[in-house]
């Protein structure tokens, strides 16, 4: 019979241990494409756990546990955590704190993949389950698309998943809750690189230039319009410029020819991505034109959106209320505007991307120097993940 809460209560046993396995990652935090003492923690503990398969050196450090059902079963579960770590440096004092000058788990990974392996751990225990269970590791989701790594070297075809799950702290929803929602969980996150080019001169004789610091300027003003006139008002687009190189500071009366933007784009639906990319190319060229300069925008394709099917969505949330109660399963909540490479995942399986909570202290955020990885909740993150596989493949 399958019991929602039996995962987290036996994790629970062995919380200290996980404790000190996530804060000796968080001592040790690697950058994308380089977790490899992480990779090899991972494959080590998987090993001595008694998983049946051990799968290493995936889109270069990623690592596959495959676990097998007590009973026989054709479907097969995606658990996934991100094993790696920021470029900034840490700011927390902790005893844990990184080694790694300039790198620092700000993300929580280092916890990610400690709740992954608490589930393994107490999978290969009990297998009370019918089927596959693969235990998936990922490098490189900050901003290198390990993900997309991983898939390229051929995830799916060695590893048939039927549903894949992931599951990211979040420090904005309360300790002993949970969020998730059918459809999109994170957004797009493009980057957008603007070059408005005009004629250089004297700043003090604006008749003989094309100042492209004014068509930039219009350009910056007419492109918000791309989101309250063009993206329809049911849906959201974000258009964000967010680095400006033009000029001199030792040269005020001198007008330069030409000025750079860098920024970024947001959107949760493939055809809104589309419309955003259209607009923003029209709007900069007309714009820079309108004061005779040449603008061109490039649009560089990130991480899509991270879009939750709505099976498995609402598995997780059942799963869930099982374990931490009704009223602690968040399912009306918007969609949070970063983005996410568990993306790639979902474009191919169906699954669904989970918050977990873990307080609402919001003085450090993910990302900032000060954050921490809240070690209470790991029995949490880890017993949701491998209820959920029970669930999933409880049936057969
Ligand atoms: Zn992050
Ligand atoms: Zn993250």
């Amino acid at each position: 019979m399958y019991n929602p809460n039996k995962a987290t209560q036996h994790i629970r046993d062995f919380h200290a241990e996980l404790t000190d396995l996530r804060r000796d990652i968080h001592a040790n935090p690697e950058h994308a494409y380089k977790e490899t003492r992480t990779a090899a923690l991972v494959a080590e503990r998987l090993r001595a756990f008694g998983v049946d398969e051990v799968h290493t050196g995936i889109g270069t450090t990623g690592v596959v546990g495959v676990i097998r059902g007590a009973r026989p079963g054709k479907r097969a579960v995606g658990l996934r955590a991100d094993m790696d770590c920021l470029a900034m440096t840490e700011q927390t004092r902790l005893p844990y704190a990184s080694r790694h000058a300039g790198y620092m788990h700000a993300c929580g990974h280092d916890g990610h993949t400690t709740m992954a392996l608490g589930a393994a751990r107490y999978l290969a225990a009990t297998r009370n389950f019918a089927g596959t269970v693969y235990c998936v590791f990922q490098p490189a989701e900050e901003g290198q698309a390990g993900a997309r790594a991983m898939i390229e070297d051929g995830l799916f075809e060695r590893f048939p998943i039927d549903a894949f799950y992931a599951l990211h702290n979040a420090p904005w929803v309360p300790y002993g809750q949970m969020a998730v929602r059918n459809g999109a969980m994170m957004a797009a996150a493009d980057r957008i690189e603007i070059i408005v080019e005009g004629k250089a001169g004297h700043g003090g004789m604006p008749q003989f230039v094309a100042d492209p610091i004014l068509a930039a300027s219009h350009v910056i003003t007419a492109i918000q319009s791309i989101a309250s006139r063009n993206v329809d008002p049911a849906d959201t687009a974000v258009v964000s410029i967010c680095a400006i190189e033009a000029g001199n500071m030792n040269a005020s009366n001198v007008i330069p020819p030409r000025v750079r933007m860098v920024g970024t784009v947001r959107t949760y639906r493939t055809d809104t991505r589309t419309l955003v990319a259209e607009r923003l190319a029209a709007i900069v060229a007309n714009t820079a034109a309108a004061f005779d300069a040449v603008g061109k925008a490039e649009f560089v394709e990130g991480y899509p959106a991270t879009v939750n099917t709505p099976r498995e969505a609402s598995l997780a949330a059942e799963v869930g209320r099982g374990i931490f109660g009704a009223e602690n399963v968040l399912t009306e909540l918007f969609p949070n505007t970063g983005g996410e490479d568990f993306a790639f995942f979902l474009q191919q399986v169906p699954g669904a991307y989970i918050w977990i909570g873990q307080g609402t202290d919001t003085s450090c955020p993910l990302h900032h120097p000060g954050y921490d990885f809240d070690d209470r909740v790991i029995p949490n993150g880890a017993g949701l993940l491998a209820a959920i596989a029970e669930r999933e493949l409880a049936a057969e």
